[in-house]
């Protein structure tokens, strides 16, 4: 077997703290799995103040022509406007047509104040909507005016409906909420709930999803009710927007960002990465939660083959979680990073 290249693009703030973690967890599987090689690349705000950019071409470069599959940390992206900054993970993802962002959120066994059990996956599309970034500002009548674009195709919402509808017809319970606001966005989002809910129709189907139950939920009412009772749902897709919110905001119900792992997936290349940010209030301090980083890896290796290894990490995520003894402090424990790695790592 020939070895897998692993890119390792650590970025910014406790991206640094977590991916060395997520490494160990992939080291831990031993000879189960290739022999792995990481190359450390570089990309992040940090990357860009010294040098003017923050995503250097050679670096997409081996991602494309050496590397079997990828982790990505976190960036730091200021929220001020920065002249010849734009975020590499945004970048990344439409360079790599990583369209895609694949969000599982579960709970073990912390659930604060017993709220019911949370399985569902977001199913982000990862390469248009507002994340086009295409602004301007005027001045008008009334002063500044600043307008963004928002570009929903049929190709993208087509192909992030397709991986939807598969995705729910493997999960035991089958079900698909598609998320939207076409009671509003009747043009852009009525083409992303037309096109996604059009799958089943499409040439070559065949019937394939008859077993898939599909509802829809405009977006600010599925916020509430993802609090209220996140039982019902299982799989989500959304625009990119909308995809990112419910994600961060599915988090808060099994405890912690720093659980939530998710994939970049393309047709032919895939990128781990924490759902977290940079989480600059804490970086530093080697108490960031490592779990979010580590099941990205196992998800990363499902993706492209590994499902026993990715099986075995998740089991040992899941079990230091059970256990609840070594635990970082956004889970109401005293641990460090590297203690909450080490635990994972021995029962590898
Ligand atoms: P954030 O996800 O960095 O942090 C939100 C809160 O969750 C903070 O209180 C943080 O301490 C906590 N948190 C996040 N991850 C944690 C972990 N692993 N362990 C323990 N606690 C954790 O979001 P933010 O504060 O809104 O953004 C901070 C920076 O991160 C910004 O510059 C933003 O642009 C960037 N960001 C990057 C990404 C990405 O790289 N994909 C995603 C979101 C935000
Ligand atoms: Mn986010």
């Amino acid at each position: 077997r020939r070895s897998l290249k692993i890119g390792m693009l650590p970025a910014d703030g406790i991206g640094r703290e977590v991916l060395p973690g997520a490494k160990a967890a992939i080291l831990a599987l031993g000879s189960s799995i290739p022999k792995m090689e990481f190359i450390d690349l570089l990309a992040g705000f940090e990357y860009f103040t010294k040098t003017g950019t923050a995503l250097p071409d050679e670096t997409v470069q081996i991602l494309k022509s050496e590397c079997d599959c990828a982790l990505f940390g976190a960036v730091s992206s200021p929220s001020r406007k920065v002249t010849g900054y734009s975020s590499p993970i945004v970048a990344l993802r439409k360079k790599m047509d990583l369209y895609a962002n694949i969000r599982p959120v579960k709970s073990v066994s912390i659930n604060p104040e017993g709220r019911p059990g949370v399985d569902l996956v977001v199913i982000r599309e990862n390469t248009e909507c507002l994340y086009v970034k295409q602004e301007t500002q005027t001045v008008g009548e009334h002063g500044k005016e600043a307008r963004a674009t928002r570009l929903i195709t049929e190709r993208a919402s087509r192909r992030i409906g397709e991986l939807a509808f598969k995705m729910a017809l493997e999960r035991p319970r089958k079900h698909l909420t598609v998320i939207h606001k076409s009671n509003v966005l009747s043009i852009t989002d009525g083409l992303f709930r037309e096109t996604v809910r059009a799958v089943p129709t499409l040439p070559g189907v065949d019937g394939k999803y008859d077993d898939v139950t599909v509802a829809e939920q405009l977006v600010d009412s599925a916020v509430y009710r993802l609090f209220r009772e996140p039982e019902i749902y299982d799989v989500m897709v959304a625009p990119n927007l909308y995809g990112d919110i419910l994600s961060d905001a599915a988090a808060a119900l099994v405890g912690s960002l720093g659980l939530v792992p998710s994939v970049n997936a393309g047709d032919s290349f895939v990128m781990g990465e924490p759902v977290h940010g940079s989480a600059p209030d804490i970086a530093g301090q080697n108490i960031a939660n490592p779990l979010a980083a580590i099941r990205s890896a196992a998800m990363m290796l499902r993706h492209i083959g590994y499902g026993d290894g990715a099986d075995r990490i998740e089991r040992a995520v899941d079990s230091v979680l059970r256990e609840g003894k070594v635990l970082t402090p956004d889970l109401g424990g005293k641990s460090k990073t590297s203690e909450v790695v080490d635990e994972v790592t021995k029962r590898i």
